[in-house]
């Protein structure tokens, strides 16, 4: 059998590096679920579909063309790994997470993401929804201030312009869009592990993971 460990929380809680490092280290699969939305709300964006018209963004969602490929991903044969990263995508792809069709539509993508040794998965639904049964449960939070200077300092890394007062504002809004959905609201599964990273360096969360999982 698989092993499945859900890192999930809200946006820029650092559930990326993490799950991206726990992965790395036992050797495991990774499924960045929130790559899913963004990928379905950038083809929908360039098929020139309204980021509401439910049935069609759940139609392109079932048959969605990505590849994931060393760090890299692809949306048909385009690199589009710098365009689903853009801010404006992450607050589409929370456009298009609230439709209940496009959800149901990338599940059988997301499960298919199991294979080999085990898996991390991380996003927003994968321990209440996608992998119940997952061995180890993490969610992780930060506080408001610690997610949106981290999103700063990646936007900053790759040189795009950013400015606080934006990202906070769009962190705050993503958040309520995430937890206040009927379908799959974020919140921790009632047997995940909580994880409060806002003091914490990225080493000593995954050490953390890696501590429990052993456990
Ligand atoms: O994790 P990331 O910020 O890349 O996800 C983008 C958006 O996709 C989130 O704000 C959320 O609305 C949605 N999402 C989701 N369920 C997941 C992963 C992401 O609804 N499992």
């Amino acid at each position: 059998s698989c092993a499945v460990i859900t890192i999930d929380g809200p946006t820029a809680s650092g559930k990326g590096t993490v799950a991206h490092r726990v992965a790395k280290h036992l050797g495991f699969q990774y499924l960045d679920s929130g790559a899913l939305y963004r990928l379905t709300a950038l083809n929908a964006i360039g098929n020139g579909v309204a980021l509401d018209d439910e049935a069609s963004i759940a139609s392109l969602a079932k048959v969605l063309p990505c590849r994931f490929d060393h760090g890299h991903v692809y949306l048909s044969a385009s690199d589009v790994t710098d365009d689903v990263r853009a801010e404006q995508i992450g607050v589409a792809a929370s456009r298009i997470a609230v439709l209940p069709l496009v959800r149901q539509a990338l599940v059988e993508l997301q499960l298919s993401f199991r294979t080999g040794n085990g898996l991390v998965a991380d996003g927003r639904d994968m321990g209440t929804v996608i992998f119940p049964d997952a061995a180890l449960k993490v969610f992780l939070t930060a506080s408001a201030e610690a997610r949106a200077s981290r999103r700063y300092k990646q936007l900053k890394e790759k040189g795009i312009a950013a400015n606080m007062e934006d990202l906070v504002k769009d962190l705050i809004e993503r958040d309520a869009r995430d937890s206040s959905r009927t379908t799959a609201p974020l919140k921790p599964a009632p047997d995940a592990y909580i994880l409060d990273t806002s003091d914490m360096t990225a080493e000593q969360a995954v050490q953390q993971v890696l501590d429990w999982y052993a456990q």
